[in-house]
């Protein structure tokens, strides 16, 4: 959802699917062909070490992939999976990647929203999840797991997903980011899969860190790392200022303020548009600027608080 030009989106990721490419010393990566207008050209799955390594996000539940990964790291042993959150586009390779190489499945813990889901709410976006992840061993924040030239330290990264987490890799000065921050476009947060609370805390958190480099779940690397994430929150901040100024001028339901504020968005997104204005509106509910009645939902009106509907 790139409909502003705030942000220096980039889109040049010529990967290919299955081809192996180092992009660091110690770092390869992996281009599923799962391409869509979520998941830009595929998912990207990375291998870390020479000779003993880790797997980060080995992928969906694709075969060609899969083989794929493990002929990367043929001759190799496999002896960390690390998972960033159980979107179906990450973590449904586990098994079987595990199956082939007796590695330990290392990550925050299993799927779960990211709120209690109100009484008549569809769980949204349900079928992107991965109900059936369980890791062999749960990290908590600032947990250092290190193999054979490489240490990774756990950063909880809440707001994509629940359990979102981001691995800081210390001799590259790099983290894998997992769908937390993407060079190709806005994340997609959803409630209650996901939350904007969580999520612009988060984002808020990776200012106080200095890696210069992203390695995302999707697309190119991010190279000005820190500058990049100022820029990510402006835009948010931007969206959330385009929510309040339409609801000035009076209460809207969320499908007019998608069209206020998405101008010649993909048809395709306009669901996900959707979902992220109701993340921005719970948030905001939360914090007292604006009002509905009831629960915030996705069918409520919304008013700027303090005002009544209709005024
Ligand atoms: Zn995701």
């Amino acid at each position: 959802m790139s409909d502003n030009d705030d942000v220096p989106f980039n889109r040049d990721f010529p990967l290919k699917p299955g081809i192996v490419e180092e992009v660091r010393p110690g770092v390869r990566r992996v281009l599923c062909n799962n391409p869509s207008p979520f998941t830009f050209t595929g998912t990207v799955s990375y291998i870390v070490g020479n000779g003993n390594v880790a797997i980060i996000d080995p992928g969906p539940d694709d075969a060609a992939h899969a083989a794929a990964l493990l002929d990367a790291v043929r001759g190799e042993t496999v002896s960390h999976i690390f998972v960033t959150h159980t979107h179906h586009d990450h973590s449904p390779a586990v098994p079987k990647i595990k199956a082939a190489t007796g590695a330990t499945v290392y990550a925050e813990g299993p799927h779960r929203a990211s709120r209690e889901v109100h009484l008549g709410e569809a769980p949204r976006l349900d079928a992107s999840a991965d109900f059936d992840f369980r890791p062999d061993v749960r990290l908590a924040d600032g947990d250092v797991v290190a193999g054979t030239g490489w240490t990774l330290e756990a950063v909880t990264t809440p707001g994509h997903t629940k359990n979102h987490m981001a691995f800081a890799f210390r001799e590259a000065d790099a983290m894998f980011i997992g769908d937390h921050v993407m060079g190709w476009s806005t994340t997609i947060v959803a409630p209650p899969d996901g939350s904007m609370q969580d999520y612009m805390a988060s984002l808020d958190k990776l200012t106080r860190r200095s890696e210069r480099l992203y390695l995302p779940g999707h697309g190119a690397i991010i190279r000005d790392a820190p500058k990049y994430v100022t820029q990510y929150i402006a835009h948010r901040q931007g969206r959330e200022n385009s929510i309040l100024a339409r609801l000035a001028k009076g209460a809207a339901d969320i499908p007019t303020l998608v069209r206020a504020i998405y101008i010649g968005i993909d048809p395709r997104l306009i669901g996900a548009a959707g979902l992220s204005v109701f993340a921005h509106l719970e948030d905001l509910v939360a914090r007292g600027r604006v009002a509905c009645d009831g629960e915030p939902s996705l069918t409520a009106t919304y008013r700027l608080a303090g005002e009544r509907l209709g005024s």
